[in-house]
């Protein structure tokens, strides 16, 4: 907190209060931290995957009408990116033991008027397989990722190189809302490529489309980062290995209580997955699937643990996509009836989760089942 007063005081003294040297510095440590050659710092995390997309149009990649194939098991954020630019967002059914992208499905969604893919590292797990990578290239198609939660993760390549999300495909969405792995004290977000082109035309659109000062190529948007939020982020940006080392140990901690309860057992409890490689996720949301969620619920308020739901309501049955979407999605809806997060963040202690697990296994809740 020092630090942080520090440098938001330093931003209050310079008298500069939009762009200036935090943006700076927080773009080129988001370039070092991901490995991708261009970061440039934007107003939220919604913003960033819209500057993408509308940064693809400007460039002529994508029109009106073109189609960006997108998980049904996200946050409704990564679909209204997709519909605001005025694409087709074609949703496409989880894996239910990752929550993640099935990618035996993606094949099949592909279309003449396909340009891109939006995998979302939902929870802070790395969604990608070099499939993906083969059906991208096989069509043409851009890969968008939504690394809203997953800052910080990576993969293992088969070359023995280690990737990071935000440098896994053509373009990248971070989000620093208050509750990400790294939270600004405030909205903020961020755009990540290795294409300059790309990375040149979003920042143009995020300050009005203007390329050079008062002159405007593109009929462009406010989407600029604030610098005090940019001050904070990069006294936070360096601890994002640690922040997500202790998540990794509270999730160790849920799974090594957990796994062998009656609970889980009986099939009434299913834990998240651990990855072989433990850099593959970054415990976003620690999130278990009840069969019977009401009566978890009923338990946990008894015992006082709190808890959340991401997301009870998926996207394809939001009012707001009311018939918008054709067919059935049967595992998003299992996996939204299911879910529950329980709590995974600094504030809870290792001697929390010792507790919270150990209630949870003592606790009855594969009674009714
Ligand atoms: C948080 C989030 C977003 C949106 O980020 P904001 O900064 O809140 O606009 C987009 N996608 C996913 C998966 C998210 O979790």
């Amino acid at each position: 907190m020092d630090e942080i007063r520090e440098r938001v005081n330093g931003v209050i003294a310079s008298g500069r209060y939009v762009g200036g040297p935090e943006v700076d510095a927080l773009e080129a440590n988001l370039c070092h931290l991901t490995g991708a050659k261009c970061a440039v710092g934007v107003s939220n995390g919604l913003d960033a995957l819209r500057l993408i997309l509308r940064g693809y149009i400007a460039m002529e990649e994508m029109s009106a009408g073109d189609e960006v194939i997108v998980p049904a098991n996200t946050y409704i954020a990564s679909v209204l990116a997709i519909s605001d630019a005025g694409l087709v967002p074609v949703l496409a059914e989880p894996d239910a033991a990752t929550s993640n992208l099935d990618f035996t499905l993606l094949e099949s969604l592909v279309t003449p008027r396909t340009r891109a893919i939006m995998p979302v590292h939902l929870y802070g797990r790395v969604c990608y397989s070099p499939e993906l990578h083969r059906l991208a290239e096989k069509y043409g198609l851009k890969i968008i990722e939504d690394n809203a939660q997953a800052i910080g993760a990576s993969i293992l390549t088969a070359d023995g190189l280690r990737v990071f999300t935000g440098n896994l495909g053509d373009a990248a969405a971070i989000s620093f809302y208050p509750t990400k792995n790294i939270g600004a004290m405030g909205d903020a977000g961020a755009v990540l490529t290795s294409d300059e082109r790309l990375a040149q035309t979003v920042r143009a659109l995020a300050n009005y489309g203007s390329d050079v000062r008062y002159h405007n190529i593109y009929k462009g948007f406010n989407c600029r980062l604030d610098p005090i939020q940019a001050a904070v982020l990069n006294v936070k940006l360096p601890h994002v290995a640690q922040e997500n080392a202790y998540r990794r140990r509270l999730a160790s901690i849920y799974f090594e209580t957990l796994k062998d309860s009656p609970a889980v057992a009986s099939g009434a409890l299913r834990l998240p997955r651990m990855p072989a490689d433990p850099e593959e996720m970054v415990w976003h949301q620690y999130v278990v699937h009840a069969a019977d969620r009401q009566h978890l619920i009923s338990e946990l308020d008894r015992l006082g643990i709190r808890y959340d739901i991401h997301y009870a309501t998926p996207p394809h049955r939001q009012p707001c996509y009311d018939g918008v979407f054709p067919g059935s999605f049967p595992v998003t809806d299992l996996l939204a009836a299911s879910c529950l997060s329980l709590p995974i963040t600094r504030t809870t202690s290792e001697e929390d989760a010792h507790r919270i697990a150990q209630l949870i296994a003592e606790s009855d809740i594969t009674r009714e089942i």
